[in-house]
């Protein structure tokens, strides 16, 4: 009998994205998801791309992340015959006289930083996206933005895993692990599965696998809510993202808009309350009215994991060595992907690996 494969619970961005950077470190892996491939946070996700500003380490981690992001998504995308939808259009922020003040500041910001952003005028805004509101008075672009299809992400890298020899098992609510002599075993709702290591990639669904140790941290839930809008393909709205003080109007193919997302802190249900459409297409409609003639298709919602101060939380639990955990992704799953599941999967196949980017956030068994 083979070595068995590593363990990787949870297919969205996070656990899919860690899946092939073992796979292409040669290693054999095995993903299993309660539901579906990018049913969890990952398929509401508008994924735009956005590196922030400050000099943290998750900064260093998003402008790294988006240089490599072209290149990821084309080998995905080719291997896969899948169109991703991938643009690298950038956005238009934009503010009405109430929120000028934080538009400016995050201008400063950006400038600050050494990022390439070029001032506008109501005017000039709307003749960047004629579609904008006559009720704006100021704006900037920032072109070092890139948006893709978050589900057909997903859908195309579980492909990829799957063409490579990997299996993605849907359907499969991890139960519980345990230790299991030298490896682990998973108890599953379909049955035990034995792994060499287990990754929980699993946001919220942390919080309900029995067996796991205190020193992997439970997670806490904000749930995001975005609406698909149907649009003309021969005339879409606007041509690149419009970000405003609330949330983002983010074109995607077919001149389908996508318009969110919420913030709700505490909140786990799926159902979304009528409310809350109403009010994300109100705000939506301030910066671009003609949303409000748009049909709207489809209701995406997610629930983003945070854990303890909300920063990325990577390690292997001290308690049940083994047992790693990728987790708190928080708003920024897509965007930090390529260069966390790519550090995270050296760390998993050395612990001394030296993880230049991701080192502040990775809680390592040894220290140097
Ligand atoms: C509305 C919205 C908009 C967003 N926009 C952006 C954006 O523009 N850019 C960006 O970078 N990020 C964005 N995000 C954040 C991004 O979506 C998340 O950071 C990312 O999806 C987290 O990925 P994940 O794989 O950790 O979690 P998830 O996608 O939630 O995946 C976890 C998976 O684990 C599975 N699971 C849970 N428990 C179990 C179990 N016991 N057994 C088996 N499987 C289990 C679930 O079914 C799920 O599929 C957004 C999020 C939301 C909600």
């Amino acid at each position: 009998m083979g070595q068995p494969p590593i363990i990787i619970i949870g297919a969205g961005i996070s656990g899919l994205s860690l899946a092939k950077a073992l796979m292409d470190k040669g290693q054999s892996v095995l993903v299993l998801d309660g539901g579906r491939v990018g049913a969890g946070a990952s398929g509401a996700a508008a994924a735009y791309l956005e590196p922030r500003t400050g000099s943290g380490g998750l900064r260093a981690i998003e402008w790294e992340s988006l240089a490599r992001w072209p290149t990821y998504a084309q080998k995905v995308a080719e291997a896969t015959a899948t169109d991703l939808d991938y643009r690298r259009s950038g956005l238009i922020h934009v503010a009405q006289e109430d929120g000028l003040p934080r538009l400016q500041r995050e201008f400063k910001q950006r400038q600050e930083a050494g990022t390439h952003v070029t001032w506008l005028t109501g005017d000039e805004a709307r003749a960047e996206e004629p579609a904008l509101s006559e009720a704006i008075v100021a704006g900037y672009t920032l072109d070092q933005v890139h948006t893709l299809d978050a589900r057909k992400f997903c859908s195309a890298i579980a492909a990829l895993l799957r063409q490579r020899g990997g299996e993605v098992l849907e359907d499969t609510e991890v139960l519980s692990i345990a230790a299991d002599g030298p490896g682990l075993v998973v108890h599953t709702s379909r049955g035990d599965e034995r792994a060499a290591k287990v990754v929980l990639c699993c946001a919220m669904g942390r919080n309900h696998i029995a067996g796991l140790p205190d020193d992997i941290p439970l997670s806490r839930p904000v749930r995001g809510v975005m609406l698909d809008l149907a649009g003309d393909a021969a005339r879409p709205l606007v041509r690149r993202m419009v970000k405003h003080s609330k949330g983002v109007i983010c074109p995607r193919a077919g001149g389908r808009l996508l318009v969110g997302p919420t913030s709700e802190k505490g909140e786990t249900s799926l159902a979304v309350q009528e409310t809350v459409t109403t009010d994300l297409l109100e705000m939506a409609a301030r910066f671009v009215p003609a949303v409000r003639t748009l049909e709207c298709t489809d209701t995406l919602v997610g629930i983003r994991a945070l854990t303890g101060d909300g920063a990325l939380k990577l390690g292997q639990s001290r308690a049940v060595p083994g047992v790693y955990y990728s987790l708190s992704h928080g708003g920024s799953g897509f965007l930090r992907a390529p260069v966390v599941a790519d550090e995270l999967a050296d760390y998993m196949l050395d612990e001394a690996a030296p993880c230049p980017f991701i080192s502040a956030y990775l809680s390592r068994l040894t220290t140097a």
